[in-house]
């Protein structure tokens, strides 16, 4: 069905039974982008004149690699389900009519943010692979971001031209039987449900997939065509005599069918004739028809089309090539239809989704009236919406807050309450009323202003973007009691930045209200001021930052030019190996009395890295957070002593209260959390950032004149200094990031690329010939300090044919003393020191 009104979109919106929010997911160069092209063009969108053109998705041209999607893209397809098809269907629905609102997301690993984004507002996915490259590194990250999400997965084997001689392109092993075709894509299914099947979503419901139910697709994108063996059995069961469900399950698997005998077998009857079901069903009819087109056979094709029941119109039959090979498969057998029906019969309604997200979602208790309302998705429950991102808008400077409807209805006019990822019940921080000045649904890459939108759909709002700065949680203002939605984890964090400023001086203004835009742009990048009129822009890796500066300069700086001053830096951490013996301070004048005890010491990898996934935070509740640290020999009480995570309120450090007795608790408090907050961002070696550091307060007692005002900000740095020294005198460390280096090669290319790992300190830790294929996939370590130009390096030295996927690895520790002037990791604190402008450190001997 192609084109439709917004009233109509509108309107089908109110079905929840009836919609399914799907993302695209894959490895780079998949076929996302094509596959989710060809849906659009087949089950589209109308174009409405009065409509303002979006920026809503991004594909950068000319950036680093041509055509690659670097922002996930919003599309709505309406369609219709024909009653032949319905019949089986065994979910509830609500007509015939079905609005999927499709979300193609890049591949890129720098650019994985976008995909978290894409899957928090999504309840499926279709999970794209290259059927000859098969699972790579990306496929298995997304997919298991997928699950961890509770997005359930359909499975789309794509670029199934590939497999077919008369098509061949190069580079691919030159031809393929039936046979080998039916191995290769069986080796597919089965490598991504082992991956499926380590991942615990039990709540989802099965999520393996199985071509025989329908929940695998075959396709090629670019040529427009797909199937599904389902599809196949409805078709051509009556020809085969055999009931729809049972030739379905014929179609994989050990099935085979003599043709001279016209049996079925469970083995091979080692007769020529004899070819397992899916050869001669699906990949020999569709072979055979693709070598018609191809060698021009054309009376040949014909009586091929009438047997499967394809009509060419007139002015298609003169078509030639590959041409008339995407003509015929397309009439033949429509990727659309395809796909969607996957879609629908096989992925969630967000009211089926809700019910099982909830628990994912909600960070208040699963009884209360905000849960329950999540679970139905009830329309007339209380509003609970999610902003995932922010997204530019077409007047320069204003975003849109993009985001789910989890419960309840949001309109135009609302007021509604906005908790930031800082928010902590019962406290002012991070939290805003505000108004919504429009509601705003997008039409393909146009928006139309619509008056509300109801739970399960997702939406454009206008008038937030002074108070959410990446994602926040939206209720209505009089639900004061409403916990938000969880925070989605992020599998990528900035490691390398670099300094800007600007080229005139004055336009400094200018220069801090582009990084700002940039910063609400994009779910990862940070930036921070390093002297007034110079900042850093930190992102996670040289694509992404290069991507970010390129957006800055042309997008926010309202023409203004910016200045980058250096090449990508690194980011270190800073931790520390031992519990050191309780540090002393005390002081006393006319205003202030003062003694202060402390210990600092590592905190558990397992603690820092429940901290990381958000399972243990300041929202966390205090019974599982007693849990989580009674399993590392925490005592039972001390959990509820945690006074603050840090930095910005939930990072990997904590600072503990383990006093007897405080007096003028509140001050004390006051002002050790805020001394550890610029402690855990600026730590004692050379100011990076602080990783798994524990300090426990055992002593403080705090007299001081509040009225003076200037005592706070004394106390603070007296704070500070005792942090700093408890930190030296606990064998600090300094940490480096380290990136997982995923390659995949022909044989050939394998020499130059250990080479080029082996001179950047990459050391290789998996090796393996990829099952089906002649392609090695290497697996090294190589620290983010040694991987500049790396990637271009090995696809230069490759002609080309290889390109290195970077994804953050872990912290490693330097394991050399930072106290020793001429250790690596002493040179390194020189080194950031002196960059720091900061001196020469007096530890170091
Ligand atoms: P994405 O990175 O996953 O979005 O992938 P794209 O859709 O941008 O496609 C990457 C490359 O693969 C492009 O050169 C496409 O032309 C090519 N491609 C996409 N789909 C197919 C397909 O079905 N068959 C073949 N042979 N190539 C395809
Ligand atoms: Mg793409």
């Amino acid at each position: 069905m192609v084109g439709f009104t917004s009233v109509e979109l509108r309107e089908m919106m109110d079905k929840k039974k009836n919609i399914r929010n799907v993302s695209v997911i894959a490895h780079v160069h998949h076929g996302k982008s094509t596959l989710t092209e060809s849906l659009v063009a087949a089950a589209g969108i109308i174009t409405h004149e009065g409509d303002v053109e979006v920026p809503m998705a991004g594909t950068h041209a000319d950036a680093g690699e041509p055509g690659i999607s670097i922002r996930s893209t919003g599309t709505s397809l309406l369609y219709e389900m024909n009653n032949e098809w319905l019949k089986d269907y065994r979910g509830e629905r609500d007509g015939n009519k079905y609005l999927v609102n499709l979300i193609d997301s890049p591949g890129h690993v720098d650019f994985s943010s976008e995909v978290t984004t894409a899957l928090r507002v999504t309840d499926g996915a279709v999970l794209v692979i290259d059927a000859i490259e098969g699972v790579c590194v990306q496929t298995e990250t997304v997919l298991r971001e997928a699950l961890t999400e509770m997005v359930k997965p359909v499975l789309c084997l794509n670029k199934m031209d590939k497999l077919f001689s008369e098509l061949q392109v190069e580079g691919v092993k030159p031809e393929f039987t039936g046979e080998e075709a039916y191995q290769i894509l069986s080796n597919v299914i089965e490598n991504s449900n082992a991956i499926m099947a380590t991942c615990d979503a039990d709540r989802i419901g099965n999520v393996q997939v199985n071509p025989q139910n329908g929940t695998v697709a075959f396709a090629s994108g670019l040529h427009g065509w797909a199937f599904t063996l389902t599809g196949f059995a409805k078709k051509y069961a009556l020809q085969f005599g055999v009931d729809e469900t049972k030739f379905a399950k014929r179609l994989w698997g050990d099935h085979f069918y003599d043709s001279t005998t016209k049996t079925w077998t469970r083995e091979h009857s080692g007769s020529k004739k004899c070819k397992r079901g899916f050869v001669h069903v699906c990949y020999d009819p569709i072979s055979k028809v693709i070598k018609a087109c191809m060698n021009e056979n054309k009376s040949g094709l014909w009586k091929l089309l009438q047997k499967v029941g394809v009509n060419l119109r007139d002015d298609e039959k003169d078509l030639t090539g590959v041409a008339l090979v995407k003509c015929v498969m397309q009439t033949w057998l429509p990727a659309s239809t395809a796909l969607l029906d996957m879609m629908i019969c096989h992925l969630p309604s967000p009211l089926q989704a809700q019910k099982y997200r909830v628990e994912n979602l909600y960070e208040g208790p699963l009884d209360d009236k905000y849960a329950e309302a999540i679970k139905k998705c009830d329309p007339e429950g209380p509003l609970m919406l999610y902003v995932s991102k922010m997204v530019p808008a077409s007047d320069v400077g204003r975003f849109f807050a993009f985001g789910r409807v989890f419960s309840g209805r949001i309109a135009t006019g609302m007021k509604v309450r906005v908790m930031g990822p800082s928010y902590v019940p019962g406290m002012e921080t991070d939290l805003y009323v505000e108004s919504v000045q429009r509601t705003i649904i997008w039409m393909g890459k146009k928006q139309c202003d619509v008056p509300d939108v109801p739970c399960g759909n997702t939406v454009g709002l206008i008038g937030l973007d002074a108070c959410i700065t990446k994602s926040a949680t939206l209720t209505s203002e009089k639900e004061v009691v409403a916990r938000p939605i969880r925070a989605m984890k992020l599998s990528v964090c900035p490691l390398m930045f670099v300094t800007v400023n600007c080229k005139v001086p004055t336009d400094v203004s200018k220069l801090v209200q582009g990084l700002k835009r940039l910063v609400m742009s994009d779910p990862v990048v940070l930036c921070s001021q390093v002297e007034p009129g110079t900042y850093t822009v930190a992102g996670v890796g040289e694509l992404h930052l290069e991507i970010c500066l390129k957006d800055l300069q042309e997008n926010f700086m309202d023409g203004v030019e910016v200045a980058v001053s250096s090449s990508p830096v690194v980011s270190f951490r800073e931790t520390v190996r031992k519990s050191c013996d309780p540090v002393e301070k005390k002081f006393r004048n006319n205003q202030i009395r003062y003694s202060l005890s402390l210990v600092a010491r590592p905190l558990d990898e397992e603690v820092v890295e429940a901290i990381e996934d958000g399972r243990l935070g300041p929202r966390t509740d205090h019974a599982v957070r007693s849990e989580i640290l009674a399993k590392h020999g925490w005592d039972k009480d001390l959990g509820d002593k945690i006074w603050c995570f840090g930095p910005d309120v939930v990072g990997p450090n904590v600072i503990v209260n383990r006093c007897k007795v405080i007096q003028n608790l509140e001050l004390a408090k006051k002002v050790i959390v805020a001394g550890f907050e610029v402690v855990a961002k600026e730590g004692a070696l050379a100011k990076e950032r602080m990783h798994g550091i524990c300090f426990e307060v055992h002593n403080v007692n705090i007299h001081a004149d509040e009225a003076l005002r200037h005592t706070t900000a004394q106390l603070i740095e007296m704070v500070r200094t005792a942090l700093i020294e408890s930190q030296l005198a606990a064998k600090p460390r300094l940490l480096e990031p380290t990136y997982i280096v995923a390659i995949q090669c022909p044989k050939s290319a394998l020499s130059t690329i250990y080479g080029i790992l082996h001179q950047r300190n990459g050391s290789v830790y998996e090796e393996f010939v990829r099952e089906g294929t002649m392609l090695h996939i290497l697996k090294a370590y190589v620290p983010v300090y040694d991987s500049f130009g790396l990637c271009k390096a090995i696809s230069t030295a490759t002609s080309k044919l290889v390109t290195p996927q970077c994804i953050f690895g872990y912290w490693s520790d330097m394991c050399s003393d930072p106290f020793q002037a001429n250790a690596p990791a002493g040179q390194m604190v020189l080194d950031i020191r002196k960059r720091k402008k900061m001196g020469r450190p007096s530890f170091q001997k």
